[in-house]
């Protein structure tokens, strides 16, 4: 069946036919051809993938880190590990410059968790002598949390700045890696990452349904009995995986897990994160060149912007509609995204999933066919 339109919506994302493919069987949860086939595998592939580029050594690092996969959406995965990994007596703090970081704020207000926050505006990043300033006037943080990138403006925040200070510091770094993991490299271990948290559908390109934590051994090992919820205690999640070879707790997402597992292989097909991480570069230059040839603006300068999703002001006219262009872009095969930055009137459009720079290419002729908000400019010229 083919797809009526590309999604540059991440996430859901698009996805390859093959990726959809393997869900057409069904699986047994209690049977070694799940457990040992499919889960532990994709285990530890992610825990290999988190590793494969810090210096520390593959056997060092096996042992180091671990992977627990969590059913539902990513935020699901934010909140076990922001309810499991922050003590009773811990405090967090939180930098924000966006909604995905204001969500993990909420998430620890929810949980009733100590929470203090940096919070900058969405196309600017928090300047690393702050945080360090922060960190050194408040001695009850124990966890620092960040989003690596923001989805909300596609703005690429200074992980390794930042790491460096957190560490330095002695405090337990959380990452939401959501929509960057698989389509950067990040050195989780060089950079001390405790726990880093990712989802299926965004740069792995599975299926939604189901995240992952990446987290050093020695930081699950202390969330025993720290969870705030049942369903979401990252701990029991990791220990029954472990303990039973690749079991899940309850009701396992089988078909996710096993496309997961084929957008895995096709990762690796590609040529790993360094040659996706190439196609998501090729994919946004061809954006960002055909955008600004046709007079639109990007919101976040070219040096904090992200390869994976961008965003762009509304043209400067009272014909602009939204919801005309995502009609009309719809209409051609494109499903765009409405912006989410507070204060400027935006939309964004991801290129990352089962797209390449040809789409991009597609994407910019239809936009150049209907540009009707340029009828208002052109009514003028002729009257005047
Ligand atoms: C997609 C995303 C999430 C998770 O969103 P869900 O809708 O729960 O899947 C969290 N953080 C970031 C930065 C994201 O891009």
């Amino acid at each position: 069946m083919k797809n009526p339109y590309l999604l540059l919506t991440p996430g859901p994302l698009s996805t390859s036919a093959s990726v959809k493919q393997t869900m057409l069987r069904d699986w047994c949860t209690w049977d070694d051809d799940y457990n040992l086939g499919v889960v532990q595998p994709i285990r530890q592939q992610l825990v290999d993938m988190a590793l494969a580029s810090s210096s520390i050594t593959s056997n060092d690092g096996e042992t180091a880190y671990s992977t627990v996969l969590m059913q539902g959406s990513g935020t699901f995965a934010v909140e076990s590990a922001i309810g499991s990994a922050i003590p009773r007596d811990g405090k967090l703090l939180v930098l924000i410059n966006g909604a995905y970081g204001k969500r993990i704020a909420e998430i620890a207000e929810y949980l009733k968790i100590a929470v203090v926050s940096l919070e900058v505006a969405e196309h600017e990043w928090i300047a690393a002598d702050v945080l360090a300033e922060t960190l050194a006037k408040d001695a009850d943080i124990t966890h620092v949390a960040m989003v690596h990138c923001e989805t909300t403006s596609g703005i690429l925040n200074p992980l390794e700045r930042y790491a460096a200070i957190v560490k330095a510091a002695g405090k337990v770094l959380l990452v939401d890696a959501m929509s960057s993991f698989g389509g950067i490299d990040i050195k989780v271990a060089d950079l001390g990452i405790d726990f880093l948290i990712s989802s299926a559908n965004k740069c792995i390109q599975g299926v939604p349904g189901m995240g992952f934590v990446i987290a050093k051994r020695s930081e699950l090992l202390l969330c025993e009995g720290r969870a705030r919820s049942l369903s979401l205690d990252l701990f029991s999640q990791w220990k029954t995986m472990e303990d039973n070879q690749g079991k899940w707790r309850f009701t396992s997402p089988t078909h996710v897990v096993r496309a997961f597992q084929q957008a895995l292989a096709e990762l690796n097909l590609e040529g790993g994160i360094e040659a996706r991480a190439k196609r998501y570069v090729a994919n946004h230059q061809t954006l960002i060149r055909g955008m600004k040839a046709q007079g639109f603006q990007c919101v976040v300068d070219a040096d904090k912007q992200s390869p994976f999703i961008s965003t762009f002001v509304y043209p400067d006219s009272e014909l602009f509609d939204f919801k005309k262009l995502y009609d009309c872009l719809k209409e051609e095969g494109f499903v765009i995204y409405p912006g989410k930055v507070t204060a400027t009137p935006c939309f964004r459009i991801g290129h990352i999933g089962e797209v390449y720079p040809e789409d991009m290419q597609r994407l910019l002729v239809a936009l150049a066919k209907h540009r009707f908000w340029e009828q208002e400019d052109a009514l003028e010229n002729v009257s005047a």
